[in-house]
């Protein structure tokens, strides 16, 4: 069984096979094999998520406190490569109040009056706050891409839709993410890598059993059909867009509770580097905590503990030195 741990100290190791190194040309499926190249046991898989949950809810609290830096957490994949159960399982710890998650589909009318980024730039979370994107401003140089009369639909200017079309997109989400990223927003990009035979797997598991049924749409199959296509797409999107202000990650999706541990580190290992802190109190306000403590400590019912928690803390410490004393001893049991 491999070790993977989830510590920040061994995070940044593990997630490194998923680096996409700016400038890098990427083949797919070649350079990047979907079952992964660690096992992990399922047992194990549980353990380092749900380290991993933890690490994340504690990151997110501080992330929130300093409310300088704002999070987009950006998953792209094929149908059916787990986007949905990433989301589920690792944000199961955040609190909901610092995260969002969109949904991009096709676009509105209302949306194509308007330039392709509009609709994603509307949706940024805020600083403070972590926002998932669950298909992104790349499906504008994906989905796009493999068919052509989706451009052709776009209102653009004739000579936008033209030779370049995407080399010009790939420049203008890289500057747009770098402008963002200086003004603290973080992009964690995530490629969920499915095999095609996964992909096969799954779908037909989503036709065989009923309370899968309505994960499956008709067009799901329909899309498969261009899979050399998207897979051509995702590689150039890869090699122009791993940018060292917003790189990518290739995430082995094959095996979902891989998937879910891998996808975890990454995020954790971006709010690690963030590292938030909570806001500093000045001795002003530090000045009147005491006076309010002081009151607060007066208004005690007769019997009470004047500061009820600070008697627990004591209380606890006192309990640990004896747990301690106690294990070099005779191994009291804790009552
Ligand atoms: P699920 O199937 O798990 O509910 P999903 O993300 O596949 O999630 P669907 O409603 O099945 O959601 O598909 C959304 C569709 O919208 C996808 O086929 C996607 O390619 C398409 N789409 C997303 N963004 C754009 C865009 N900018 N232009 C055109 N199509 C887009
Ligand atoms: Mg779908």
């Amino acid at each position: 069984m491999a070790d993977v741990d989830i510590r920040p100290k061994r995070i940044a190791e593990f997630i490194e096979p998923f680096y996409v190194k700016p400038g890098r040309r990427v083949r797919l499926p070649a350079d990047f094999d979907p079952s992964g190249t660690r096992k992990v046991s399922k047992g194990q898989a549980k353990e380092i998520l749900a380290a991993g949950v933890d690490l994340l809810s504690e990151y997110q609290d501080r992330l929130a406190a300093q409310d300088t830096y704002g999070v987009v957490i950006v998953l792209q994949a094929m149908d059916a490569a787990g986007k949905d159960g990433t989301i589920k399982h690792v944000m199961s710890g955040v609190n909901p109040q610092g995260v969002t998650v969109d949904s991009f589909k096709v676009p509105s009318a209302e949306e194509l009056d308007h330039d392709y980024l509009w609709r994603y730039q509307r949706e940024l979370p805020g600083r403070g706050h972590i926002g998932i994107f669950n298909r992104s401003h790349y499906e504008e140089v994906l989905v796009v891409r493999v068919h052509p009369q989706i451009l052709a639909g776009q209102k653009l200017p004739a000579k936008m839709k033209g030779r370049g079309v995407w080399q010009r997109r790939f420049r203008e989400i890289n500057d747009w993410e770098r402008y963002l990223t200086d003004q603290g927003f973080v992009f964690v990009k995530l490629f969920l890598n499915l095999s095609k035979e996964e992909q096969r797997r799954r779908f037909l598991a989503r036709i065989d059993r009923p309370e899968k049924n309505w994960k499956f749409s008709s067009n799901d199959a329909k899309e498969r059909a261009f899979w050399d296509d998207y897979q051509k797409a995702f590689a150039d999107m890869l090699s122009n867009t791993s940018t060292e202000w917003a790189p990518w990650w290739v995430i082995p999706a094959d095996d979902k509770p891989f998937a879910r541990v891998a996808a975890a580190a990454v995020i954790a290992n971006a709010l690690i580097q963030i590292d938030p802190k909570y806001p500093k109190v000045g001795k002003e306000q530090l000045a009147d905590l005491q006076v309010a403590k002081q009151t607060l400590e007066g208004e005690a019912p007769d019997g009470a503990a004047p500061d009820p928690y600070e008697a627990e803390v004591e209380e606890k410490k006192a309990g640990d030195d004896g747990d301690a004393k106690g294990k070099k001893g005779k191994g009291r049991k804790k009552g």
